[in-house]
């Protein structure tokens, strides 16, 4: 028996792109641990040759291949376009409507009767994970006029999402329950839940599985508000979770996924529930044979928060290089791995600084500048001052990345521009003489609307004469 090349598990999804036994057999030796079969797409007959191709193939390589049935849930798509790719574009008006009609520029179904009182003028609308975004001008009848705030190019069935609007479907739908029937007489290993807001989601379709004598392995997939708040009973309820990112990165504001996926993948870790990041990872790969220096960063942070597997979608199920997106995970994640101890130890510069290799000889300002971040983190203090020559004081603080601003005082200007670059520094330009004097200091805080009544500041400054930039001494000053 082989031993991979890489830790990190790798979930494709099988779609037009890959479900040839040849492609197949290329994914699996290139590194994919996980074969998912996504029920929004393809034909029970289609599923079936597939989940029949994956068992024979994974057998000639004596190897397991878990094969992940994806329930679509309450998923909102839009129907079928009658000439695809169709371009919306800025301005455009379009209406979305609940008729079964072909989609055109004009008009496009979509499969949700209760669309037309579950928005109103002024609502945002995205299409296609977020990519396309509408605003409703008019509801009439069966139809939602709206205008196109931002254009693309729109695919038949792309999912549609509402934002903060009360959609009204069950978690669980009875096409859902439908395909876990039939999964489960084909052998299919997992599901995985979408749109899950409670444990009760899966608790009923682990009742419906034990009605037929199964018990399932449940992969939660978070991309809902609701299940964020509710992610301890979620996760004490499924086996695995999946951080759905287009999804989420649609109902939550975008700028907010990476935090949310760093608190899922530890609490995940933490409740010992194997955890997938899904979605996008290496989407330029759907088109380009070489994915993007950000994704390729992406899937490898992905891997140093702690995630158990990455996923693939359209790179797989519709892109032209499915088996070059596999191997590229494959060696993304061999990589990082191999470096995972080393990185790992570097991350809290201040552990590092105290106890790293060659630390012994460390400087009375280098040390300052050290207490300065745990002082002010400890008083909660509102600002760290540091009078600086040349900027170098103010560096030195700035690189431990520190909660509050560095307020740093120079008196010329080619300093503070230089100060542009570092973390967290607002260069002040200020008098020499003012800025050693603390009262003076505090009373330009205060005119300048900066500070006020009981903030604490951490003042760092030159003592004693010595070279500019020299730190040592640490004050507690209160406004
Ligand atoms: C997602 O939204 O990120 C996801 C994985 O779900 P789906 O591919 O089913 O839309």
């Amino acid at each position: 028996m082989e031993l991979s090349g890489h830790m990190t598990k790798i979930v494709c999804t099988i779609g037009p792109a890959s479900r040839s036994e040849a492609v197949l057999e290329e994914l699996m030796k290139n590194g994919m641990d996980v074969a998912r079969l996504n029920f929004a797409h393809g034909s029970l007959e289609d599923h079936r040759e597939v989940i029949g191709r994956i068992r024979a193939i994974a057998a000639k390589l004596h190897r397991g291949c878990m094969i992940l049935g994806d329930l679509p849930g309450p998923k909102i798509r839009i129907g079928k376009l009658q000439n695809q790719p169709l371009l919306l574009n800025k301005e455009d008006e379009i209406s979305l409507t609940t008729e079964d009609v072909p989609g055109t520029a004009a008009r496009i179904p979509v499969g949700y009767p209760k669309l037309p009182q579950s928005v109103s003028a002024g609502r945002t609308i995205y299409l296609n994970d977020g990519f396309i975004q509408l605003q409703v001008q008019e509801v009439s009848g069966f139809d939602v006029r709206c205008k196109v705030v931002i254009g693309g190019e729109l695919l038949s069935y792309k999912g549609l999402n509402i934002p903060g609007a009360k959609i009204d479907l069950d978690v669980i739908t009875e096409q859902d329950l439908g395909f876990v029937d039939f999964g489960l007489r084909e052998g299919i290993d997992a599901f995985s839940i979408s749109f899950v807001e409670k444990a009760a989601d899966i608790l009923k379709v682990r009742a419906f599985a034990k009605e037929r004598g199964e018990s399932l392995y449940v992969v939660a997939k978070i991309e809902r508000v609701e299940a964020i708040d509710r992610i301890d009973e979620i996760l004490n309820a499924a086996d695995a979770v999946m951080i759905a990112r287009g999804d989420l990165g649609v109902q939550i504001p975008l700028e907010d996924v990476p935090a949310v996926q760093k608190k899922l993948i530890h609490k995940a870790n933490l409740m010992n529930r194997p955890v997938i990041t899904a979605t996008q990872m290496l989407v330029s790969m759907t088109q380009n044979v070489r994915p993007t220096r950000a994704e390729v960063s992406d899937a490898a942070n992905a891997i140093l928060d702690g995630t158990d597997a990455v996923m693939l979608s359209e790179e797989t199920a519709v892109g032209k290089y499915p088996a070059e997106a596999v191997a590229m995970l494959a060696k993304i994640a061999a990589s990082i791995e191999r470096q995972r101890e080393e990185i790992d130890a570097l991350s809290d510069l201040a552990e590092y600084f105290r106890k790293g290799p060659g630390r012994e000889g460390i400087s009375a300002e280098e040390t300052i500048s050290l207490n300065a971040i745990e002082t002010a983190r400890s008083l909660n203090a509102r600002y760290i001052l540091v009078p600086t020559q040349n900027g170098d004081a103010a560096r030195r603080l700035s690189r431990f990345k520190p909660g509050c601003w560095i307020l740093s005082f120079c008196d010329d200007e080619k300093t503070r521009n230089l100060l542009a670059l570092s973390f967290g520094v607002l260069p002040v330009l200020m008098k020499r003489e003012e800025r050693g004097d603390p009262d003076a200091v505090k009373r330009y805080l205060i005119d300048a609307g900066l500070s006020q009544k009981n903030d604490r500041l951490i003042l760092t400054q030159r003592a004693t004469a010595g070279r500019p930039d020299d730190i040592d001494s640490l004050r507690v000053l209160t406004i």
